[in-house]
Order: C-alpha cells, then sequence, then structure tokens
C-alpha cells in the first residue's frame, strides 16, 4: 500500500510560532502566513510563510535554484519505474504508457534549469540620463490545481517554471490520484529545495482547491481542469487580482484528407483517440474524413481498434494496450452519452467490457474498462460532437471539400488540440492556419515538448504551458530608472519648481 506523506498538522503549528518568533525580532510588520484549513475539521493542513521583500531578493540565486531543478531531474530519472508503477495503481492506465510518459518528465526539470541560466534581464531604450534596467522577479505564493489524467506529467509541467521563477508553490492534485505528486515532493526535499517551497495540498476541488484559489496572499492560480471548473475558478482569482492560467477542456478534431498515408493516419488516429482510454484533453474525438479514402480508413481503423480492445488486460502488464477509465463514476457518464445520443451509428464497441482477457485472463469485470468505441455520422448538434467524453469514444463523419472539413473542425466550442492528415504542403499549412485551436499537428497527434507553447483557443482555456511564456508568466518584470546625469545637470534640468521658467523636463 502507498501511504500519502503529508505535512501534519503539528508540523504546521511549529511553523506558524517559529515564524511569529522571527517575526517578532524583526523590524518587518508580521506578514499574515497562509493558513490552509481542511473545512470539514476546521484543522489547519498546510502552512505557507509568505516571501518577506528581504526573502524574495535572498532567495535561492538563479543558478541554485537551476542546479536544485537539475539535481531534481536525476533523482527523478532513476525512480521512473516506481513513479509509473504508481501511476498505474491511481489510474488504471497501461503501464507501457505510463512509463513512457514518466521517462520524458526530467526534460522539463532540465529545460526550465537550462533557462535559468541563460535568460537575461534588459536595459530599456529611455531618452535621457537614464539608465533603465528591466529584470523579472517570482510573483509570491503560487497555487497550481491538477486534474487526474496525467497526474505528474501535468503538476511537473508546471512546478518546473514555477519553481525555475523563485515562486513558492502550493499545489492541490485531483483527489483521485495524489499519490505519484506526494511521492515526487519527497524526491523534491532530496534534491535540496527548501522546506515550504513546495508544499502538496491533497484535498478535494470544492473545498481545498476552491480555498486555495480565494487566497488573497496567493499571486497566481495555474489550473488544468474541466472548462467549468476553470470558470468557476476564473472568477475567484479574477476578483482577487491575480494572474491565471487555465489548460481546459477539448474536443479534438482530426482532419484526414484523401491524399494522406493510409497507415500512418490510421495509427496517428488511434493514438489521438484511445492513448490513456480517450482520457487526455487533446484526445482526437471528431474524426472528420474524406470522401474518397473514407471506406478505406474505416476499414483499416477499425481493425486496428478491435486489435486494441483484444489487448487490453492487466493495466500492469506491459503487453496490455490500454487501460481503465478512472473511475465508475466517469464509466456511467461515458456510458450515458453513448446510449442517450440522438443519432449515429455504434460500429464497434458502446459497452463496458467484462469477463476474462483474451491477452492475460485479468479479470475486465473487477475494473473500469469501456470497450474502444467509433460512432459513425452523428449529428453536429448532439452531445455527442459537442461535449468533452472524457473516454475512449470516437465519432467520425465524411466531408467532400476543404472547405467543409475545416468548418466541421471549428465547429465547436473548444480550440485546444486539432490534427491534419495530408500529403499536400500547401493544404496542410493553409488547413492548419484556419483550424482555430493552440496546437495544430500535422501527419502526427498529441507531441509536448518543454520547449513547445500549449494551451487552447476558445473555451479550451487561457494561457500557455512549456516554452519561455511559462517561465514569464511566473514571474514580473521590475523596471529600475537610475538618473545618471551630474548632481550640476540634475539641479538645473531637474527643478520642476523652479522660479526661473527655464524648459524642465516632465516625466
Ligand atoms: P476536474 O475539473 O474535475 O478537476 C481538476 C482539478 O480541479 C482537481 O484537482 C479538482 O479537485 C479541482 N477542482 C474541481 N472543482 C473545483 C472547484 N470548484 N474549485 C477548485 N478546484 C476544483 O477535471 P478532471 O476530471 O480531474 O480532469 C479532466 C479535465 O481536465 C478535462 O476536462 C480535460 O480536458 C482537462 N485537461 C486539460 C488539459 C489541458 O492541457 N488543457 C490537460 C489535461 C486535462
Amino acid at each position: 500500500m502507498i501511504r500519502p506523506k503529508t505535512r501534519p498538522a503539528a508540523r504546521s503549528w511549529f511553523h506558524v510560532a517559529q515564524y511569529k518568533t522571527a517575526a517578532a525580532q524583526s523590524s518587518e510588520p508580521l506578514l499574515e502566513p497562509l493558513l490552509v484549513r481542511n473545512p470539514a475539521t476546521g484543522d489547519i493542513i498546510s502552512l505557507i510563510e509568505p516571501p518577506t521583500s528581504e526573502a524574495v531578493d535572498e532567495a535561492a540565486s538563479p543558478l541554485s535554484r537551476s542546479n536544485v531543478l537539475s539535481k531534481l531531474a536525476q533523482l527523478l530519472e532513476e525512480r521512473v519505474s516506481d513513479m509509473a508503477r504508481i501511476e498505474t495503481l491511481q489510474t488504471g492506465r497501461a503501464i507501457r504508457e505510463m512509463n513512457a510518459q514518466i521517462g520524458r518528465l526530467p526534460e522539463w526539470l532540465r529545460y526550465f534549469a537550462a533557462l535559468l541560466r541563460t535568460h537575461q534581464g534588459f536595459i530599456a531604450p529611455t531618452q535621457g540620463k537614464l539608465l533603465n534596467y528591466v529584470n523579472r522577479v517570482p510573483l509570491g505564493v503560487v497555487a497550481q490545481i491538477t486534474p487526474f489524467n496525467h497526474p505528474l506529467l501535468i503538476a511537473v509541467k508546471k512546478l518546473a517554471p514555477a519553481l525555475a521563477a523563485g515562486n513558492s508553490v502550493l499545489v492541490k492534485p485531483s483527489e483521485l490520484a495524489p499519490l505519484s505528486l506526494l511521492e515526487f515532493s519527497e524526491l523534491a526535499s532530496a534534491a535540496g529545495l527548501p522546506d515550504g517551497v513546495f508544499t502538496v495540498l491533497p484535498g478535494r476541488g470544492p473545498s481545498t482547491g476552491a480555498q486555495l484559489a480565494s487566497h488573497s496572499l496567493v499571486r497566481k492560480v495555474d489550473i488544468t481542469a474541466g472548462t467549468q471548473t476553470g470558470r468557476s475558478i476564473g472568477a475567484i482569482v479574477g476578483s482577487n487580482l491575480a494572474a491565471f492560467t487555465a489548460e481546459l477542456g477539448g474536443k479534438a478534431p482530426v482532419v484526414v484528407f484523401n491524399d494522406a498515408d493510409l497507415l500512418s493516419a490510421v495509427n496517428g488516429v488511434a493514438f489521438a483517440s484511445f492513448i490513456a482510454s480517450g482520457q487526455t484533453c487533446v484526445s482526437g474525438t471528431r474524426i472528420i474524413i474524406q470522401d474518397k479514402i473514407y471506406h478505406n480508413f474505416m476499414k483499416v481503423f477499425l481493425e486496428k481498434v478491435g486489435s486494441i480492445a483484444r489487448r487490453i488486460g492487466n493495466p500492469s502488464n506491459p503487453m496490455s494496450s490500454m487501460g481503465t477509465v478512472i473511475s465508475e463514476h466517469h464509466l456511467e457518464r461515458i456510458h450515458r452519452m453513448v446510449s442517450s445520443r440522438n443519432s449515429g451509428k455504434v460500429l464497434i464497441g458502446g459497452y463496458r467490457m467484462s469477463g476474462i482477457s483474451p491477452l492475460d485472463d485479468f479479470d475486465l469485470s473487477r475494473g473500469c474498462f469501456y470497450h474502444p468505441t467509433v460512432i459513425e455520422d452523428v449529428d453536429v448538434q448532439d452531445e455527442i460532437w459537442e461535449e468533452e467524453i472524457f473516454g475512449p469514444v470516437v465519432v467520425v463523419k465524411k466531408f467532400a471539400g476543404e472547405a467543409e472539413g475545416v468548418a466541421l473542425a471549428n465547429m465547436s466550442k473548444y480550440g485546444l488540440g486539432a490534427g491534419v492528415w495530408t500529403s499536400n504542403l500547401s493544404q496542410a499549412h493553409r488547413v492548419a492556419d484556419s483550424i482555430q485551436a493552440g496546437l495544430v499537428w500535422i501527419n502526427t497527434h498529441h507531441r509536448n515538448d518543454p520547449s513547445s507553447p500549449w494551451g487552447g483557443m476558445k473555451e479550451s482555456g487561457i494561457g500557455r504551458e512549456n516554452g519561455i511564456e511559462a517561465l514569464e508568466a511566473y514571474s514580473q518584470s521590475k523596471s529600475v530608472i537610475v538618473n545618471t546625469a551630474t548632481a550640476e545637470e540634475s539641479q538645473v534640468q531637474d527643478d520642476w519648481f523652479s522660479e526661473v521658467g527655464n524648459k524642465r523636463r516632465y516625466g
């Protein structure tokens, strides 16, 4: 059994006492500590000491932060298989996926460690005898709220830039999958991250999450969640005038043109649709296929889906092709959306899997296994076309001309990921340009890299993860303006209220 390691209340109180003593001894006014309570019991579950301005100045130098992130990358690399095992246990995702995913996470820590070593301030080209230098400084205390589907990936994606920028970070993982992050926090301490700089708060969304987002000392909230959750948190964060990044829902279109390479397109669409049992924000859930390739595509695609289904077994088996969905509750919602649709025909799947797996004799009836499902020709007004299903269910639709394909792709309130499959170079770029999405993949799907901006348009969110943009979004500029004129020059030019009516500077 994996035991969550949480900061005990007694230790938090000890920190309060320590903090008050330190504050009493200093000439600084007491800055109110950030107490996070469990609303169900009133217990304090964690405490964050907001940095004083001196503490911000004293905060670890960029070089030492970079060293800690590099060390953390190394420690994580040594624990990839343990972390992957935890992810599989808590999410039901296939171990093969989790090994591949966790194996890449050190890249995020190393990327932001490297950015820190090369990031430079600048001198603004102001007029007159002034030197205006601009640095980036941390925001202070920031909160991150993460979902269940990629528990550690999404947390590390957010943590790496936040820590690199010098902030103190509170992370509330999904109540459904908090264990890998708690384990990761132990690695962070071992890597040399000072106490209180990174705290995991494993609580529920409407209680711990909402309270965290509401705290006036929190200067930024970064959430990955459903669009409804993002909206409700955004309203709270707005009223606190804090910064906000929200990575929300999606309903990714994948447009397959007649001239696409058939096998590559089928393999790509299968990956887009069924990786993580369809529980990713960029899952290719609306497959839009041109008329002349439609028949052949569907034949090979349905064979592929049948093959995936036959190889579903124990998620801990490295040969298992696809895992479960996260919970009974989620499975019931998926099945309700499939069975209550008003249009379309189920070509394969459409039911919960049960019985013994042909792969490894695992009893599928024990878990939340849903058969990979393909539904043909649904109306664009149907819930299953419009709403995120977050399960292994895709809808397919035929189109004739390019304009129709693009129109279908854009027929969604979401705008996160999209795929285009074609061998026509001009068409690929033209269509990518017309699709309303923050991420468009051409002849591939779901590529993610620490250097590559990630985020959505329309109702898929606001702000971007990854890249220099993410580091900038976790910091703020500080502009220092120095008068470089001599005292004599200043006396003449800077006496605004002089009785001699010389031309004076203003601003
Ligand atoms: P969710 O919205 O149910 O929960 C996400 C997180 O928000 C959890 O930690 C939860 O406890 C918290 N939360 C829920 N209600 C809250 C509230 N009222 N106040 C504060 N916190 C609250 O989402 P989920 O089911 O865990 O994850 C799936 C969703 O996340 C999907 O919509 C998916 O598209 C989205 N997602 C988006 C991206 C992206 O990059 N855009 C990536 C992964 C997942």
